[in-house]
Parts: C-alpha cells; sequence; structure tokens
C-alpha cells in the first residue's frame, strides 16, 4: 500500500480523501491555492503545499505546479478528485510517466470515454443500451444529417462529443431548424471544448437520471455497487441523489447493473465509475461515463457499506477488490443533498464569510463539508460547500431523517439552499418518488418568488 498520497483537489473532497488515507494509514499531501489557505483540510494535513493564486488555471489546474509538488513530497500516488484534472487523460498520462501512480483508471480508459461519441461506441460494443442516435459523429453532409434525423425522429437533440457539465447540447423539435442547430452547437463547441464534433440522439421528453457505480480492480474483477437517482436538477446539475432509484423493478435494475459491470470487464476499466442513464418507460439509455469518484457518492457508501474512496485506492494500488457481486447488498434508503452557497431561487452564487454554521447530527446523518464558523468561501470556485447525507431503513425514514437534518442546519453569512432543500423534502411529488429530469425546473418556475 502507498506510504503518501497527493490529494489535487479542494473542498469538501479534499477532506474526504484525507480522511480515507487516515483511515488506511496513508499520509497525506495537500497541495492549495492562495485562496484556500485556511481551509480545514489543510490545517489538518500532514503536509500542505501552496502551488498557486486562487484563479484555477494557475492552481488546481497546473499539471507542473501538481507533479513537481508530488515530486519534492515524495507522494507515490495521486487522487484528482472530482471536477479540475479528474478526467483529463493528459494529466493521468504526465501522472503516470511522471513515476507516480494515478487514482483512477488508465489514460486510454479516460479518453475513450472523455469522448461522447466513442464511449458510446464503446459501450453498443459491450452490450450497454444507449440512446437511439447517429452513428458517430455526424458528417458534414446536409442530406446525411437529415436522413439521419428522420430515421431517429424528432424531437432530436445535437450534442458535442466533447461535452460536460451540462454544456454543448441543443434541441430540435423541426426538420427546418435542425442544420442551423448543428452548424450552431459545432461552432460552440469548438469554442468551448476544442472538439468540433456533435453527434445526434433521439430527445427523451419525460426521463429520469439513474446511474451505476462500478468499481474494477487490475485483475479483471468488476462489480457494481447499485443505482442513484439523481433526477432532481436545476440547469443539468444535480442537487439532490438517492439510492436505491424509487420504484423501479429490481430486476430491471439488475439487467443493467451487470452489463455495466460486464463492460468494464470488456473494456479493462479499472477504479471507480459511473454509467449515467436516461430512463424513461421501463428502459434505460446510456449517456456518458464519469471515470471518477462523483459528488453523490455517499449515499452508495451508505446503502452498500463499501468505501469507495478507499476502494479507489486499493485497486489503485493493485489490490484485488476484497468482495465479490454476492457480497453487495443493498440495505435500507438513502439520500443526500447538495449545500450550494447560493441563491436558493435564482442560484446566482453567495461567496463569503460563514458567520454560524452548525451541522446536523443524529441517527443516520452524515455531514461531508470542509465548512466551518468564520470561514470564508472564496468566490473562484464551484458553489457546493458540502453535503448532507441520511440513511434509514426505508425511504420514508430517510426522508424524516433528513427533514430533521435540515431544520437543525445552521449556516449564517451567506446565501445557501438549504430553505429550498426544506421545502423539496415537503414536496408531495418528491416524496411520492421517481420524479422526471424536468421536475425540478417545472417546480422552480412555478415558486420562483
Ligand atoms: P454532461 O456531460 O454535460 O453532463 P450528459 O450527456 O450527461 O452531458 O447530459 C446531461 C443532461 O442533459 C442529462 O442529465 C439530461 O438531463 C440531458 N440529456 C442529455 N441527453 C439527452 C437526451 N438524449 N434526451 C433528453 N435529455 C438529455
Amino acid at each position: 500500500m502507498f506510504k503518501k498520497i497527493l490529494i489535487a483537489n479542494r473542498g469538501e473532497i479534499a477532506l474526504r480523501i484525507q480522511r480515507a488515507c487516515r483511515e488506511m494509514g496513508i499520509k497525506s499531501v495537500v497541495v492549495y491555492s492562495e485562496a484556500d489557505r485556511e481551509a480545514k483540510y489543510v490545517k489538518l494535513a500532514d503536509e500542505a503545499v501552496c502551488i498557486g493564486p486562487a484563479p484555477s488555471a494557475q492552481s488546481y489546474l497546473s499539471m507542473p505546479a501538481i507533479i513537481s509538488t508530488a515530486e519534492v513530497t515524495d507522494a507515490e500516488a495521486i487522487h484528482p478528485g472530482y471536477g479540475f484534472l479528474s478526467e483529463n487523460a493528459d494529466f493521468a498520462e504526465r501522472v503516470e510517466k511522471s513515476g507516480f501512480v494515478f487514482i483512477g483508471p488508465s489514460s486510454e480508459s479516460i479518453r475513450t470515454m472523455g469522448d461522447k461519441v466513442s464511449a458510446k461506441q464503446a459501450m453498443i460494443k459491450s452490450g450497454v443500451p444507449c440512446v437511439p442516435g447517429s452513428e458517430g459523429a455526424l458528417t458534414d453532409d446536409p442530406k446525411e444529417i437529415l436522413r439521419q434525423a428522420r430515421t431517429i425522429g424528432y424531437p432530436v437533440i445535437i450534442k458535442a462529443a466533447g461535452g460536460g457539465g451540462g454544456r454543448g447540447m441543443r434541441v430540435v423539435h423541426t426538420e427546418a431548424a435542425l442544420l442551423n442547430a448543428v452548424q450552431t452547437t459545432r461552432t460552440e463547441a469548438a469554442a468551448a471544448f476544442g472538439n468540433p464534433a456533435v453527434y445526434m440522439e433521439r430527445f427523451l421528453e419525460n426521463p429520469r437520471h439513474v446511474e451505476i457505480q462500478v468499481l474494477a480492480d487490475a485483475h479483471r474483477n468488476a462489480v457494481w455497487l447499485g443505482e442513484r437517482d439523481c433526477s432532481m436538477q436545476r440547469r443539468h446539475q444535480k442537487i439532490i441523489e438517492e439510492a436505491p432509484a424509487p420504484g423501479i423493478a429490481r430486476r430491471v435494475i439488475e439487467r443493467i447493473g451487470e452489463r455495466c459491470a460486464a463492460a468494464c470487464k470488456k473494456i479493462g476499466y479499472r477504479g471507480a465509475g459511473t454509467f449515467e442513464f436516461l430512463y424513461q418507460d421501463g428502459e434505460f439509455f446510456f449517456i456518458e461515463m464519469n471515470t471518477r469518484v462523483q459528488v453523490e457518492h455517499p449515499v452508495t457508501e451508505l446503502v452498500t457499506g463499501i468505501d469507495i474512496v478507499q476502494m479507489q485506492i486499493r485497486v489503485a494500488a493493485g489490490e484485488k477488490l476484497p468482495f465479490n457481486q454476492r457480497a453487495v447488498q443493498l440495505r435500507g434508503h438513502a439520500i443526500e443533498c447538495r449545500i450550494n452557497a447560493e441563491d436558493p431561487y435564482k442560484f446566482t452564487p453567495s461567496p463569503g464569510r460563514i458567520t454560524l454554521w452548525h451541522a446536523p447530527g443524529g441517527p443516520g446523518v452524515r455531514v461531508d463539508s470542509h465548512i466551518y464558523t468564520n470561514y470564508t468561501v472564496p468566490p473562484n470556485y464551484d458553489s457546493m460547500v458540502g453535503k448532507i447525507i441520511v440513511h434509514g431503513d426505508t425511504r420514508a425514514q430517510a426522508l424524516a431523517r433528513m427533514r430533521i437534518a435540515l431544520s437543525e442546519t445552521v449556516l449564517e453569512g451567506i446565501s445557501s439552499n438549504i430553505a429550498l432543500h426544506r421545502e423539496l423534502m415537503a414536496d408531495a411529488k418528491f416524496v411520492e418518488g421517481g420524479t422526471s429530469i424536468h421536475y425540478l425546473e417545472s417546480w422552480l418556475a412555478q415558486h420562483r418568488r
């Protein structure tokens, strides 16, 4: 096992990885920007190294700064967390070429899955069902584009092969609008992702977002750890996640979960990963794979009892997974609310000094957050400042525990979406379960003040 790991991230996930290292007796080095000098995990770290000024491009995205810090601190491996360089194949490659272990899949796997066209092709080959769409990237031939859209059927969605974070997508309802939409998306994609390739899919009108967590080792063992329902999204960003997904028959989930584990073996995948699907009318359609730990991993940890971050470290060190599929048993229900420093209804970020933070507690409550009273949320990064995760024997108990947890939580000095979560935990449709990816946006349109 590694003696020392460098954590190339910030915020709650840096703290989460640090906790996993501690439990495993591994020393951790954290890198931080000038804006994160006062962060909790920086103070708690075995070693902390400032790698640059606040803008991410000069700190958390600076490959030379991170790799040279690993060199001077004698770290053996680098954990990239999520966001930043976590899905950057060039970074993974440079880490390995510099003689360190990248805690994640191979750079080839990241590259394949990072391009949505090649990811879909790999999935089709591995028997994972995908949203019906164009075969590969769209050509320049307008007649061919029109023909493909007719075959798929309107509405269609044009998506950038290199897209991410809910950007680079355009829905098209009529043939008249198609060619313009393709051209605009191409231009935007070239500017935003440096890759003008776009592809086309059938636009699903009322799907749920259901994803499968997998873990695979370097010895061709792969398991799936159940599913998560992440349909509560605003601007294509998740704010509430839960496991299991309410109201979907276990055998339907099992069929897709087994396919994901089989696909991991087929493509030689190693590490933690997530297969994201849209689920509609009893069917799963693959949209993309995330080759890293996800924000919402704790709900899976609570229902399986498996520490995903520790497993990432173990398999990166070459260990075999210490359990097989049969040993993965789901227990109870877990829900996560992402706490964002933002206006709860308009989503404008609200950085600044936290004058009071009181975290909830009690049975079945977990809080993953790096904030504390008097901590200043920097304006430079993502607005998420923590996660409240609850577990109960049933969904009803998990909901009750989340309501109590949210009622206990005090966060003053900045705006947060806690009030929104309180309302949603009392919303009849959400409580019933199984809402689509459009539900939260329409709820907000009705309740926006
Ligand atoms: P990103 O990498 O930007 O997150 P995804 O491919 O995961 O892109 O899609 C993000 C979101 O866009 C999905 O969660 C869903 O809300 C919507 N979406 C993507 N593809 C489709 C589709 N074919 N039909 C309907 N909605 C879609």
